[in-house]
């Protein structure tokens, strides 16, 4: 079997900032809490927890003195305020890919621009990236266009979340072009993104079959599967390094890549298990 490990994989440079800011919190203070998950990898966050980490979703009961890191998917304005306000420490390990995206969104809407962002409604970067700005919407795929369609202004800004894939982006603003005067685009995917998103093209394609690996709460990890679903019947999603390996000996050739969360470790165990075969 010829494995094929992906150029671009291992820890994002969002990532591995996010966990190095963590770790040396942790190392330098005693109270140190995060809200929510401070990436989108449950053995990451459990790691980031056992080195003394207190993963929290209520800032209202953290104790004085505190000191509250920011995750690498970002925060409302008003997460930044409520800490501000209990004058607690914050330490922001928002990945500067969102951050800058914050920036061009409130930018857009002091040149007058309505604010949409192309992305996932639910996910916490387009939180987020609206919670940062006055008003805007948040649109996920050119079907709810026509939804949206009655709240469009004349004049639109269009951003989109960082993992988002261009196909989805370009067919969104195919769309939102019929309905406003006014449109513009800013591309707002990030570069590990698009670098993983054309390698997957290319493993799907030569590749008899391809595992994308990472969390399932993860959305790059998610548009990965998507991606080389469309081009390869043979594609798995799978969380961890836990495979049965029986399952690939019919594969003559197996690619691998992972989420931009995912551990480089992880994908080298899979490929080394493989090679055994
Ligand atoms: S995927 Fe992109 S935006 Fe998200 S943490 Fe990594 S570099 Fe930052």
């Amino acid at each position: 079997m010829k494995i094929y490990l992906a150029k671009h994989c291992g820890f994002c440079f969002g990532v591995k900032r996010a966990i190095k800011i963590a770790r040396e919190t942790a190392a330098k203070y005693e109270n140190v809490y995060i809200k929510g998950d401070l990436v989108h990898n449950e053995d990451v966050c459990k790691s980031i927890e056992e080195s003394g980490i207190k993963r929290t979703d209520s800032l209202e009961s953290l104790p004085k003195g505190s000191n509250v890191i920011i995750k690498a998917h970002g925060e409302p304005l008003k997460t930044y305020k409520c800490l501000k306000l209990m004058g607690l420490n914050i330490v922001d390990a928002t990945c500067p890919m969102v951050k800058d995206i914050h920036k061009k969104a409130q930018e857009l809407e002091e040149k007058g621009y309505q604010v949409v962002i192309i992305g996932d409604r639910n996910h916490e970067e387009t939180k987020g990236i609206l919670g940062n700005i006055a008003s805007g919407a948040i649109i996920e795929n050119k079907d709810e266009v026509l939804k949206f369609k009655d709240g469009l202004k004349d004049k639109i800004g269009v951003l989109c979340q960082s993992t988002q894939t261009l196909e989805n982006v370009t067919a969104t603003m195919h769309e939102l072009s019929k309905q406003t005067e006014e449109l513009l685009f800013i591309n707002t995917i990030c570069n590990p993104t698009r670098l993983r998103q054309k390698e997957i093209e290319k493993l799907s394609s030569k590749c008899d079959a391809v595992l994308i690996v990472g969390s399932k709460k993860s959305a790059n990890t998610k548009r990965l599967y998507e991606a080389a679903k469309k081009i390869n019947k043979s594609s798995f999603w799978i969380m961890s390094e836990k495979i049965n390996k029986n399952h690939f000996r019919k594969f003559k050739s197996v690619g691998i890549i992972g989420g931009a969360s995912t551990p480089v470790e992880v994908l080298q165990k899979i490929a080394g298990g493989l090679n055994d075969l």
